[in-house]
This record gives structure tokens, C-alpha cells and sequence, in this order.
């Protein structure tokens, strides 16, 4: 593994997760501030097809970059925005009993209001 690899893998872990290219630039850059951002993405996109991050696409913005040591599922806040991981083992294993077969993969982003911003809006 590079530097530049673990770097990266260093700043998701410790952002507890889900970060767009250009935030893990600017941070890679204040450890290491040589490097390039076409160094960053080039990493990433290695990263996402060896398994060691996953991205995801994000309908109103960049996509982002998740350190995501088990696969899980998301809850986005329509109100701020904000993500957070939700573990779905349950469900997946409801899934693969309907469909009679295992899950590969899963992609599976819940939206809800958060309690800051149902608190809001109460
Ligand atoms: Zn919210
Ligand atoms: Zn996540």
C-alpha cells in the first residue's frame, strides 16, 4: 500500500466515514502537502474497485467516499443533509430468504428528518 493510500484510508476512518473527493484533498494536504489532486482521486477510484472504500452517489452533490469496514445502509436527512450509517443485517437476511439467494451487493440509502431537524420543525 502507498502513503498516499494509507493517507486516505487514515482521513475516512477517522471522519467515521463519508467524505467527497475534494474534502479528503484538502485534508491529505495538510499531512502531505505535495500531493496532487489527481493523486487523490486516482486513489480513490482504485480504492472503490479493490473493495477498500465504497462511494456513493449522492442525488444533489458529489458523490461520497465511505470507509466501510462491513457493507451498511444510510440515513440521509432531507432537512440538513446529514448521513449516517444504519445497520440493515436483519433486512438483507429478510431479502435473501424472499429472494432465495444471497446479496451480492446493496446500495440502500433511507431518507428521513433527523431529531435536530424534526425538533425544528415541531
Ligand atoms: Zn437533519
Ligand atoms: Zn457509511
Amino acid at each position: 500500500m502507498t502513503r498516499q493510500r494509507a493517507l486516505i484510508l487514515d482521513i475516512l476512518q477517522a471522519s467515521r466515514g463519508h467524505l467527497t473527493a475534494d474534502e479528503i484533498f484538502v485534508q491529505a494536504r495538510q499531512t502531505m502537502p505535495n500531493i496532487a489532486r489527481g493523486t487523490v482521486y486516482r486513489n480513490l477510484k482504485l480504492m472503490e474497485q479493490s473493495g477498500e472504500v465504497g462511494r456513493l452517489e449522492m442525488s444533489d452533490g458529489p458523490d461520497l467516499y465511505d470507509r466501510a469496514p462491513t457493507p451498511h445502509g444510510h440515513l440521509l436527512c432531507d432537512g440538513c443533509g446529514m448521513l449516517s450509517d444504519v445497520p440493515v443485517v436483519g433486512l438483507v437476511k429478510e431479502l435473501e430468504t424472499a429472494i432465495g439467494t444471497e446479496v451480492r451487493s446493496y446500495q440502500l440509502t433511507i431518507h428521513y428528518l433527523c431529531p435536530a431537524c424534526r425538533r425544528k420543525n415541531a
